[in-house]
């Protein structure tokens, strides 16, 4: 099975994205709705007793809690070709951290390790066909695109399936960040459920 490792995003915060969606000469098809999402570790087509070793390296992974913004929109480009627009992620060092451990942890379980620097992004579009001038003029129009700080209290292993027109992604298994203690002693205090 395919499968990789990502951050889900409240609804909120894709239905604001959706914004962002369209306008882009060349971009025809978006990624929907339910499909955006922050990946932390693509894994690629791992087997059954893989796929059990990474379950549980991943479940053992304690991590705080933390909050994320979505700022700005960018593209990764291969000479004149664009590859992918995203929307960015503010800096949290948090998100890192996050990563670093779910790296270690897939590293762990047998698979090899990936090796590439960290650039945390929703992926929104995948163009056929971008001109970069049409490009320059959308990320221009949309360069003060940014969400509301969202708190990421999990994180989650899908696995991955060719669609009709786009990808089916299915949440295999979620894994819960821990709340930072003084948060703890702060909402008892109030006496507030966490
Ligand atoms: P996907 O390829 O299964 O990827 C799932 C997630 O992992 C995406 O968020 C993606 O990138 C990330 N990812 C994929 N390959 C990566 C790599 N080499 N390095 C780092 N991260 C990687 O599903 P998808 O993103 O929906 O599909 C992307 C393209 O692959 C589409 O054009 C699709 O047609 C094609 N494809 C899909 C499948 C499938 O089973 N889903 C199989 C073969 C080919 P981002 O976080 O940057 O979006």
């Amino acid at each position: 099975m395919r499968l990789f490792v990502a951050l889900a995003l409240p609804d909120q915060i894709r239905w604001q994205l959706r914004l962002v969606c369209g306008g882009l000469a060349g971009a025809s098809r978006w990624v929907p709705p339910e499909n955006l999402h922050i990946t932390l570790r693509f894994l690629g087509e791992v087997d059954g007793r893989d796929a059990h070793y990474v379950d549980a390296a991943l479940a053992g992974i304690r991590a705080p809690r933390f909050s994320l913004r979505l700022k700005g929109v960018d593209a990764f480009t291969s000479g004149q070709r664009v590859k992918a627009v995203y929307a960015g992620v503010e800096k949290q060092p948090a998100l890192q951290h996050l990563h670093d451990k779910v790296e270690s942890a897939v590293v762990r379980a047998g698979l090899p390790p990936d090796g590439q620097k960290y650039t945390p992004h929703v992926t929104l579009t995948r163009p056929k066909d971008a001109p970069l001038k049409k490009l320059q003029h959308y990320l221009a129009e949309h360069s003060l695109f940014k969400t509301e700080p969202f708190e990421v209290t999990h994180f989650t292993l899908y696995s991955s399936e060719m669609g009709g027109e786009q990808s089916v992604y299915t949440a295999l298994r979620s894994y819960a960040l821990s709340v930072p203690a003084g948060v703890i002693e702060a909402a008892a205090e109030r006496g507030d459920a966490l």
